[in-house]
């Protein structure tokens, strides 16, 4: 195996550690050029590309773990992979063939070899595959051109305190996707427009916003970056899937998971009232793997829950938590076969 990189690995961040490049291919015509390395982190656009004004752009995020038997896995690559296609779809962006994006994130893993953090560290390699307009432009339109990207950096978990402690969340006043919007698409718009309320949740305090359907502001969505579940009367209640929400390929494997250990699951629509009735809540999504949420406030003040101890981790959050974790990184029988092994080159 190659030498690794020198990071610390067990106190990595959620954030951009490098990398020993990228692959690329173009589209035009809807005809996609072969993938070409590019052992840089940097990328020579056109000022005027589409992207940089207009934000035509999607995105994934997947994580790839070594396991005990130094293999690597890569976490339900494919569900990605259709999911791109159907962002992709929405914004209407040239369709990637799901043997395109996984080739193209065989490829970035094995070129970032050297940033594969090891079995144990609790830290992963997390690959960024991403399209966007790259021709020049001046008006609003579909662009002439498109270009794909992968990258792989490691990262820790996305909320800094990882699993051991708790996080807050800002209910926000703040939309993130319109009544009539594309909030199932992982497009660019949908993230940019969410900075401002990370802000003012930061100022109460809290590590994100929590964000409610338009126009009534009654029912809960999610974070700017995972999915919600919550605990109610010893049940899983996450919300149902709608345009105002990401579908979290991580949510469905923890609704799996929820049957597995016999824990009852509901797929419904949550009102802010019920927040009084919740035992545990959890945000769920492949940055946060699972985040255990204690105390949620808005700008009145913490709201009333039955959090019996807002510093740690509900039991239930832990048994999934630690379900979904022994799955990804191989350590145990892959049931449901989520796990795609990257064959060494
Ligand atoms: C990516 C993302 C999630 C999590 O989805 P996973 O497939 O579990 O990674 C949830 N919400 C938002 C807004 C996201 O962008």
């Amino acid at each position: 195996m190659n030498e690794r990189v020198n990071l610390d690995w067990g106190r990595l961040p959620f954030k951009f550690n490098g990398i020993d490049g990228y692959v690329v291919s173009r589209c035009r015509d809807d005809q996609w050029t072969p993938f070409e390395v590019i052992k840089s982190e940097f990328l020579t656009l056109h000022v005027a590309a589409g992207v940089l004004h207009y934000s035509q752009t999607i995105f994934e995020g997947l994580k790839c773990f070594e396991g005990p038997d130094s293999k690597r896995r890569l976490f339900r690559p494919q569900d990605n992979a259709r999911r791109f296609a159907q962002s992709a779809e929405m914004m209407r962006l040239p369709h990637l063939s799901l043997e395109k994006f996984m080739t193209g994130v065989i490829l970035a893993v094995n070129l970032n070899r050297r940033f594969q953090p090891p079995y144990g560290s609790g830290a992963s390699l997390y690959i960024r595959p991403f399209e966007f307009a790259s021709a020049a432009q001046l008006g609003v339109n579909r662009s002439t051109e498109h270009t794909f990207i992968v990258y792989a950096t490691a990262v820790g978990p996305y909320f800094q305190e990882g699993f051991n402690k708790t996080i807050a969340l800002y209910l926000t006043d703040w939309d993130r996707v319109p009544e009539k919007g594309m909030g199932n698409a992982k497009a660019g718009p949908n993230y940019g427009i969410t900075i401002a309320s990370q802000e003012e949740a930061k100022v109460f305090g809290c590590a994100a916003p929590l964000f409610t359907q338009p126009p009534a502001h009654r029912i809960i969505t999610e974070t700017h970056a995972s999915n919600i579940a919550f605990i109610i009367d010893g049940k899983l209640v996450t919300p149902k899937q709608n345009s105002f929400i990401l579908n979290s390929i991580t949510r469905q494997s923890v609704i799996k998971i929820c049957e597995e250990l016999g824990i009852e699951v509901e797929q419904r629509d949550i009102e802010i009232s019920e927040l009084a009735n919740i035992t545990e809540a959890m945000g769920v999504g492949t940055g946060a793997i699972i985040s255990p949420v204690g105390r949620i406030r808005d700008r009145n003040g913490f709201l009333k829950t039955k959090i019996e101890n807002p510093d740690s981790p509900g039991p239930l959050s832990r048994k999934i938590y630690e379900k979904l974790l022994t799955i990804q990184q191989g350590e145990e029988e892959d049931r449901y076969h989520w796990n795609y092994i990257v064959e060494e080159i």
